[in-house]
């Protein structure tokens, strides 16, 4: 299993702040991993500025003096936001392709960045030259090439598209998922199982 649902208090989102998944117009979520979700004053806005439509609801209603609101818990975008196809290069993301480990010894402890052709040998800080290191790794590497140091990663660190980083997403589910949000967050990761 991917997820473990819980309806009690956790880290994170908490049910207590009635987060709403956001879906694209194709019922996908904007991104999985942060996990699309708005804030259920966000989501409100938008459902009254006609930009959502609500998709299921929480039993929680909020009152104003004249009606009350069950607050949304997955609304689905009027318009089609088209993914980019390029992700940005962000410390983020780059810890994302390399799911959160280190790519020479695979720990997830103090994690810093690694230049596989170091600076000083003229190596870039590109998606082709930089992968996720702990500091132990970085410290004994140094200023050495890989074939110095006889430490290769992993995987070769490489340019990723959106998709490979929501396909890495969805093995760090949030912490707290609500019921309804279920149906769509891993229904395209069970077909490729
Ligand atoms: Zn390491």
């Amino acid at each position: 299993m991917h997820a473990t649902v819980s309806s009690g208090a956790s880290a994170g989102a908490s049910p207590g702040s009635w987060p709403a998944l956001v879906l694209n117009a194709d019922f996908r979520p904007l991104s999985y991993y942060p996990l699309s979700i708005w804030s259920w004053q966000d989501t409100i806005k938008a459902v009254f500025l006609d930009r959502v439509n609500t998709v299921a609801l929480y039993d929680k209603a909020v009152r104003s003096p004249t009606a009350e609101f069950r607050l949304p818990s997955v609304v689905s975008l009027k318009t089609f936001v088209r993914p980019s196809r390029h992700p940005a290069f962000t410390r983020f993301n780059v810890f994302l392709r390399d799911r959160f480990s280190c790519q020479y010894c695979g720990t997830r402890e103090e994690l810093t960045f690694d230049h596989l052709i170091p600076r000083s040998h003229g190596g870039q800080t590109t998606w082709e030259n930089v992968v996720t290191a702990c500091s132990t790794c970085n410290l004994q590497k140094g200023g050495q090439l890989p074939a110095q140091a006889h430490m290769w990663p992993y995987q070769m660190p490489f340019q990723p598209s959106v998709n490979d980083l929501h396909k890495n997403g969805r093995l760090f589910p949030p912490n707290y998922l609500h019921q309804s949000w279920l149906d769509y967050l891993y229904w395209d990761a069970e077909l490729e199982a």
